[in-house]
């Protein structure tokens, strides 16, 4: 039997990423390395330090530091067995865990509080749409080891100053307060009645939360479930004085700064380790998927992950959603520029000598970009000058055999006059410099 020879077999078929894990492409590198750029600045200007922690952690961090009930633990982590050991292994769904779990274990607030920085890939497994993907990005920080107020203002107003500094319009800031464990038990059972009388109106979810996470059924994005969460027993009105003098606090200081905020009676978060403040950056400019960041206080966490107690607070951002919401607002940075210099050569000899141009050139911090042949054998100069054209590039450096045999280059100008001239070889980095800043002036 003969073969079609254009005919896939299983061997040569493509091969596509995995649905909602999404490539960096070129075309959007520049916008990423500009909020990239963005977010170092941002953390340094407030005094935070880095901490990359790896991307696999043991099952129990997240387990444990997210809470049993929740979406991300009850459906949405990539959980495998370790082939070779049996351990237990999640693909991290958010950073905070694994970064306590690095501070307890590295005894990083030993010496006393910390502010931390983080970024990376995060994993869940949701059905994909826009703005929600399986591998996605955030950014986040943490501060360990301080209790006030203060620094659940201060992590609030970077955010607002992350979002003026990308140009962002339309965002909100929603807060809320969980108080501490005991209030949340008072108000557990005022909800639970609630939601007992109305039980015919929950959903399936709900209705197994009732029993174990009551709370988290506000957090409900059930459009049917709105109208009688819309109704439920306020968190706020079970607030003692502790707690109130907390979030009041906070509220002072983000008033002091101009920094407008709506109470979100209903705003709980869809982690388990949250208390007192906690507080969502939402827009409606991105559809469903509106919120672009949020975090809280989460002072039980470090204890209840194996650490001495130490209060704690956050926030993570999704990059994705923000680059949208950037898009969105006009203020996404125009595409990278290109190259410096572009190296035009006829193979042979005098690929030779481009090749050593193009090394001095990158030496003194000139980006260039030497031509090499898709055949690997030569092309004419008018494809090459094409590709020059197209790189972005000031100038070309070009070396033919007639040039090469005077020991001499042209220097092409390729976006002002077009002009052409010929310099020595030993001179071409001197004359490059010289046109470049001619040309920056
Ligand atoms: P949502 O309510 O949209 O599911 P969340 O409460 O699960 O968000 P967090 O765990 O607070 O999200 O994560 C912080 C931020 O990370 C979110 O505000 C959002 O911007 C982003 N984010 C969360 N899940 C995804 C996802 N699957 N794809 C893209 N971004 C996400
Ligand atoms: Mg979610």
């Amino acid at each position: 039997m003969t073969e079609d020879k254009n005919k896939k077999t299983e061997k040569t078929l493509k091969i596509n990423g995995v649905r909602g894990m999404n490539d960096l492409l070129p075309a959007d590198a520049g916008q990423w390395a500009h909020l990239e750029h963005v977010l170092r600045d941002l953390t340094r200007a407030y005094g935070y330090e880095f901490l990359r922690t790896p991307i696999v952690e043991a099952t129990a961090v997240f387990q444990r530091g997210i809470g049993e009930v929740t979406d991300i633990v009850e459906k949405e982590m990539y959980s495998f067995e370790d082939r070779l050991n049996g351990e237990q292994l999640t693909l991290r769904p958010e950073g905070t865990a694994a970064i306590v779990r690095s501070v307890i274990e590295n005894n990083l607030i030993y010496e006393g509080p910390k502010r931390l920085w983080y970024t990376g890939p995060m994993f869940r497994h949701e059905r994909p749409q826009r703005g929600r993907y399986r591998q996605f990005h955030q950014f986040g920080i943490e501060a360990l080891g301080f209790a006030g107020p203060d620094i659940d203002a201060e992590i609030i107003l970077m955010g607002q100053r992350l979002w003026d500094e990308l140009g962002l319009k339309g965002v909100r800031l929603e807060i809320n307060s969980l108080g501490q464990a005991d209030e949340r038990s008072a108000h557990r059972i005022a909800l639970v009645s609630y939601f007992e009388k109305n039980a015919a109106a929950l959903d399936e979810d709900s209705q197994r939360r009732l029993q174990t996470n009551p709370l988290r059924i506000l957090d409900s994005k059930n459009p049917a479930m709105q109208g009688l969460i819309e109704g439920a027993p306020q968190l706020l009105d079970f607030l003692g004085e502790e707690s109130l003098k907390h979030f009041n606090a906070v509220q002072t200081l983000l008033k002091a700064n101009n920094i407008p905020c709506k109470i979100n009676p209903r705003l709980v978060r869809g982690l388990d380790y949250y208390n007192l403040t906690v507080f969502e950056w939402v827009t409606d400019e991105l559809g469903a998927q509106g919120t672009i960041a949020g975090g809280g206080r989460y002072d039980p966490l470090i204890e209840r992950m194996g650490g001495k107690a130490a209060p704690a607070c956050g926030w993570a951002m999704g990059m994705e959603r923000v680059l949208e919401l950037m898009k969105v607002s006009g203020s996404l940075p125009d595409a990278a520029p290109g190259c410096d210099i572009f190296v035009l050569h006829q193979g042979g000899e005098t690929l030779t000598a481009a090749m050593i141009i193009a090394e001095r050139l990158r030496s003194a911090g000139i980006d260039t970009i030497l031509f090499c042949p898709p055949d690997g054998q030569s092309a004419s100069f008018k494809s090459q000058m094409k590709k020059a054209d197209a790189s972005g590039a000031a100038y070309a450096v070009i070396i033919g055999p007639d040039e090469l045999a005077k020991n001499e280059a042209q220097i092409k100008d390729l976006r002002g006059t077009g002009e052409q001239r010929s310099v020595a070889l030993e001179e071409v980095l001197e004359q490059v410099i010289d046109a470049l800043v001619g040309s920056s002036e």
